[in-house]
This record gives structure tokens, C-alpha cells and sequence, in this order.
């Protein structure tokens, strides 16, 4: 039998890290990523054949568990009758009409392959319908890798940030201005000194990205505000809590009840059920601004692929009431047990929620509030914590700034091999 260890080995021979996308790599747990062979419900399987109750679900996508016997079979029907075409197809415009009936603030829809290529698109709107240049993000928040984006530890209010990554150009980071997160004043403060240069705000709707930290109340209401005072657009990244935190994502829980409106909406993840789907949307006279109907050129072989929009389509039609109400409860369930786990070894620890989003900070009582307290936090005891978990059945996310992600089909069976796990687990990272 081949093992994830002789798996890696191989893979590192061959792709830089052993990896197609770097966090897979267990590098701030240490240890060989689990290679892994299948998944159905909330279990994933190794290529040695150990079953792991996942607590990751793709990073995102897997809203109703892994291989929903609907889903697959809505794909294979979709692969019969051929994987792409280059053209348009029935099932794109069904997606979009199912995308803007949950949220109405999306008049109009473009698919994309991925979360990255949606931020980016939506960048490139936002520049070309207001002409100028400059993005506001926060420290912490991740929107994808495209160049402008990976700027992110801010050196302080409203400076230019530096790179977040080589090979990024510094005349290209310097268009973004990175800002601690949760700091209405650090904003206002950068649109006094910037303001007319400023062509958008973009924000994690609930970032979950530095685990996760719930915006504080009126925060998002305050970004719009302060955009749209100065002409500049709002750009609400629901790349992960898209589809995932609620029926109609975060703008259902927030935006809508506070009659307020982004002008960009960025998805991913939850949309294509699992296959590359992502999108953006917004308002009309915004998104009309794209080509063919306007200046803004964006495009892509992929976009709209037969085969993973029937993903998408077929995960959103399932996703009612009840496997919300099932995924929040199976959150609530685990919040509870995990905090009750460290609670009983004696390890100070806040769980940070965001609806069924939820991650540890640990060493201290007080949480975090943004990406400085984040870094500050005693991480450095996740990797035991994980590892146990990983020894006893249970995938958690292999990283301490990870969201964990639970399913519809987190029944009580695997639950209770979660619950039964955490009490080691904890003890072994207040040991560390
Ligand atoms: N935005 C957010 C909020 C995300 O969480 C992610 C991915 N984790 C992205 C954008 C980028 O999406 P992708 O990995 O599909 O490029």
C-alpha cells in the first residue's frame, strides 16, 4: 500500500511543495499532508484507507457533505452531453437566476473559475466605472492571489503597502492601501487623504480567512457609507460565506435586514458545489460595464463550463432550510464541545463565530479582533491540538487561522467521533 508519506516524497519531487495550493501542505502543522483517495458525507478517506470525520469540506464548497448522490449525478448528466463548449448554455443563466433570487442585489451575474478571478474582475469593474485606481483592503482579509490583493500586512493607518508576495510589482501593491481591520476611523482617515484616487473598499463579508473574525456591529454598514460618500464602490467579497452562513449569505444576514447594498458581490466555493464555479454580480449599471456591453474586458474558455455549473446549480436547489438548519446546528454542536474541551484542560481559548463559521484563538479569553491579535494569539499550539484530532479520526483544518467547515451531512454519528476526540486534543495543545 502506498502512504501518504511516499505520496508526498514522490510529490515533492515533482511540484514545488508537493502541493497545487500551498496551505494543503501542512506547513504550520508539520508532518506529511493526508493524501486523500475519496469522500462521501463528512468523511473524507487516505490513500491508506483511514476514514476521517472532515471538518475542512474543500475549504468551503462542501455545504451539503462530499459527493451528495444528487450533485454527482446532475454532473455526470451534465459530462454526457459533453464538457464544454465555448458557448452559452441554459444551465448559466438557471445559476444566475438561482444566485439573484436569493440575493436580489445581484441584478446581474458573471461566471468565473474562481474566487481569485472573481476579486480581480470585480477590481477591474470598480476601476474602469469610477476611473481610478486606488483599493482599500484589510489587513488579514484574503480575496485570492491576483497581484493587487496579496498586499496585506498593513504597516500601519493608511500607508502603501508593501508586496505580500515577490514577483508582485511594487507600482502595483502601491495602488493598494492596507487598513487594520474593524477601524471605521483608520478608514475615514484614508479616504480624507486619498479619497478622490479611491476606486473601491473590498472586504471579507465575515473574514474567516485569519480564522475567523466577526465584523463588529454597523462595521459593513460604515464601509458603505464611507464609499459611497466619496464615489467609490463597495466590493463584498461572499467567497466563503456566499451560500454557506445562509441562504442568501452574509448580505442575507446583514446587508438586507440593514437596507443597505454592496455594489460588487464576489462568490466562489458553495456556488459550484465543489467544481471551479465562482462569480461576481452587482448592480446593472455596474456590471453592464463589462465587455461585451462595456469597456472592462474579462473573459475565460472555463467560464460557465457545462459541467461544473451543473455542480453549482444542482447544490443550490438542494440547499433549503433545513440543510442551513442542520449545518448550524451540527457548528453549534462543535463550538460548544470545543470549547468546553479547553475549557476543561485549563487552556484560556475564545471560539470566534460568524454564524456556522467558526475558528479558536488561543491563549487568551479576549478573542481577536484583527489580524495583529490574530498573529498575537498562542497558534503555536494548534499543530498538537490538530495532530491529536488527525490521530483519532478527525480532519480539522490544518491551520490555526482556518475556519472550520461543517456539512448537512454532519449527522450525530459523526459528531459524536468529534466530541469524543477533542478532550485529548485539547489537553495535548495545553501541553505544548
Ligand atoms: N475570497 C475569499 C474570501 C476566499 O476565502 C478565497 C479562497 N479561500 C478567495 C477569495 C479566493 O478564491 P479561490 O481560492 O477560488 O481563488
Amino acid at each position: 500500500m502506498t502512504t501518504s508519506e511516499e505520496l508526498f516524497e514522490r510529490a515533492l519531487g515533482v511540484t514545488p511543495g508537493g502541493v497545487s495550493s500551498p496551505v494543503r501542505a501542512f506547513g504550520s502543522v508539520g508532518g506529511a499532508p493526508r493524501f486523500l483517495a475519496s469522500a462521501r458525507g463528512a468523511y473524507v478517506t487516505d490513500v491508506e484507507g483511514r476514514e476521517y470525520v472532515d471538518l475542512v469540506g474543500s475549504w468551503g464548497p462542501a455545504l451539503l457533505g462530499h459527493a451528495h448522490p444528487e450533485v454527482v449525478a446532475a454532473v455526470q448528466e451534465a459530462a454526457a452531453r459533453g464538457l464544454g463548449f465555448g458557448a452559452p448554455t441554459l444551465a448559466e443563466v438557471e445559476l444566475a437566476e438561482a444566485v439573484r433570487e436569493r440575493v436580489p442585489a445581484v441584478e446581474r451575474l458573471r461566471l468565473v473559475s474562481t474566487g481569485t478571478e472573481a476579486t480581480m474582475t470585480a477590481i477591474r469593474v470598480a476601476r474602469g466605472v469610477t476611473g481610478r485606481d486606488r483599493v482599500i483592503k484589510f489587513a488579514g482579509n484574503y480575496h485570492g492571489h491576483s497581484d493587487g490583493l496579496l498586499a496585506a500586512a498593513g504597516s500601519g493607518v493608511a500607508t502603501l503597502a508593501l508586496p505580500g508576495s515577490a514577483g508582485v510589482p511594487a507600482s502595483i501593491a502601491a495602488e493598494t492601501i492596507v487598513l487594520p481591520y474593524g477601524d471605521v476611523a483608520a478608514v475615514e482617515a484614508a479616504f480624507a487623504e486619498h479619497g478622490p484616487t479611491v476606486a473601491a473598499i473590498i472586504y471579507e463579508a465575515a473574514p474567516a480567512n485569519m480564522g475567523v473574525v466577526p465584523p463588529p456591529p454597523g462595521y459593513n454598514a460604515a464601509l458603505a457609507r464611507i464609499a459611497h460618500a466619496h464615489g467609490a464602490l463597495l466590493i463584498q467579497d461572499e467567497v466563503l460565506t456566499g451560500f454557506r452562513v445562509g441562504p442568501a449569505g452574509w448580505w442575507g444576514l446583514e446587508a438586507q435586514r440593514e437596507g443597505w447594498t454592496p455594489d460588487l458581490l464576489t462568490f466562489g466555493k458553495v456556488v459550484g458545489g465543489g467544481l471551479p464555479v465562482a462569480a461576481l454580480g452587482g448592480r446593472a449599471e455596474v456590471m453592464d460595464a463589462l465587455a461585451p456591453l462595456g469597456p472592462v474586458y474579462q473573459a475565460g474558455t472555463l467560464s460557465g463550463n457545462p459541467v461544473a455549473t451543473a455542480a453549482g446549480l444542482a447544490t443550490l436547489r438542494l440547499a433549503d432550510d433545513a440543510v442551513y438548519a442542520r449545518v448550524d446546528t451540527a457548528s453549534a454542536t462543535v463550538q460548544a464541545a470545543v470549547s468546553e474541551a479547553f475549557a476543561a484542560a485549563g487552556l484560556p481559548h475564545t471560539v470566534q463565530r460568524a454564524s456556522n463559521l467558526f475558528s479558536t484563538v488561543l491563549g487568551t479569553d479576549a478573542g481577536a479582533r484583527d489580524y495583529a491579535q490574530v498573529l498575537a494569539s498562542e497558534a503555536w499550539r494548534y499543530p498538537a491540538f490538530f495532530h491529536s484530532l488527525l490521530r483519532d479520526g478527525v480532519y480539522a483544518p490544518p491551520s490555526a487561522f482556518e475556519a472550520w467547515f461543517l456539512s448537512a451531512a454532519h449527522d450525530d454519528a459523526a459528531l459524536d467521533r468529534v466530541l469524543a476526540a477533542l478532550p485529548a486534543a485539547a489537553r495535548a495543545a495545553a501541553a505544548a
